[in-house]
């Protein structure tokens, strides 16, 4: 057996391969989401990201009922019942045995390990819709500094290859993750949700002291690479939680002093409910249920608030669907 035969590949659990996308930076481009987050925001889309491990979820209108999976699993963990599979999430392991049993992929394992080459492989197919689109790849999550090792070594290999590559993070993460993980990549996507370090600790379980640090590291360090435009800050506008003009003002203010210059995009991202249906596979409860969108007049009113906190008006936009006022 040669040295080589001895290193084990490089690999990380993932959740996704999303193609086509155009909301995770320029382009049209190939966003990874990678599985396990630190932070575990009330409010968060990607609920089936936040657990390191892999979990099963049950898809209704999949099922035909047919009672495999209950026969399958070593736990005894499924129940077939009127209302379809009910997974007892105390008893469960993730085994994912039922998942491979399951006919009609009703049941389905969410998160998968990838090697680094087989992942390299298949993103650089989307090759000529980045090259046409200006586009790129896109690493989200979850959290990919969780799997850093793995997150630095991809970006890497897509710089030498030529790609765009953007990473979308919470930024919370020891600082040396951040130093891995920035010479790879051409846009930094940072969240920034709330500004008061308590209500962020009860939002998101963790207040946000070292993602504002780290946020204050990275700026700096593209201001030593004269690298001004390649950091967007993302606000989620989350009804009763971070919609506040107090909120929005004090994170523009953080932005115009300690980022000074070096955010080219503040984008406020309007509250929806099509992550609904992720809750309930995962037997979650989901706390905005019957959340009306905000309005259009709503988020203006925040964009123009967010405008007059010191930042560079034009870097600020918002985006997502909005009720009809009055409607
Ligand atoms: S993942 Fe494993 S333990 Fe959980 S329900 Fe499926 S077969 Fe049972
Ligand atoms: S094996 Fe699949 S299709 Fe059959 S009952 Fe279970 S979830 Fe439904």
């Amino acid at each position: 057996m040669t040295i080589a035969n001895n290193i084990a590949p490089l690999t990380a659990r993932l959740l996704e391969i999303q193609r086509m996308s155009t909301e995770d930076g320029p382009g049209i481009r190939t966003t990874v989401f990678f599985k396990g987050c630190g932070l575990k925001c009330r409010w968060c889309h990607n609920p089936e990201s936040i657990a390191p491990h892999p979990q099963v979820q049950w898809i209704e209108s999949r099922c035909i009922a047919c009672g495999t999976c209950v026969s399958q699993c070593p736990e005894g963990a499924l129940e077939l019942t009127a209302q379809g599979i009910v997974i007892d999430r105390q008893v469960c392991r993730n085994c994912s045995v039922c998942a491979e049993a399951c006919p009609t992929a009703a049941l389905e394992r969410l998160g998968k390990k990838w090697r680094l080459e087989d992942l390299l492989a298949e993103v650089l197919k989307d090759r000529a819709y980045f090259d046409v689109s200006g586009g790129g790849i896109t690493l989200s999550g979850g959290e990919p500094g969780l799997q850093a090792r793995f997150a630095a070594a991809f970006l890497d290999r897509l710089r030498a290859q030529g790609v765009h590559t953007a990473l979308d993070t919470c930024g919370l993460y020891d600082t040396k993750v951040l130093e891995q993980l920035l010479p790879a990549t051409h846009l930094l996507l940072y969240d920034l949700k709330i500004a008061d370090p308590e209500r962020h600790r009860e939002c998101t379980g963790h207040t946000n002291a070292k993602i504002l640090e780290n946020a204050m590291h990275a700026a700096r360090y593209l201001r030593s690479q004269a690298k001004a435009s390649r950091m967007w800050v993302r606000t989620p506008i989350i009804p009763g939680d971070t919609d506040t003009p107090e909120n929005i003002a004090a994170i523009g203010r953080f932005i115009a002093t300690r980022l000074e210059g070096m955010v080219s995009r503040w984008e406020l991202c309007a509250f929806n409910n099509l992550c609904a249906d992720k809750y309930r596979r995962l037997d979650l409860p989901w706390p905005y249920a019957g959340c009306p969108l905000p309005s259009a007049n709503r988020m203006e009113a925040l964009a123009e608030t967010a405008r007059a906190s010191g930042v560079d008006a034009e870097i600020v936009q918002w985006s997502g669907a909005t009720h009809l006022e009055g409607a």
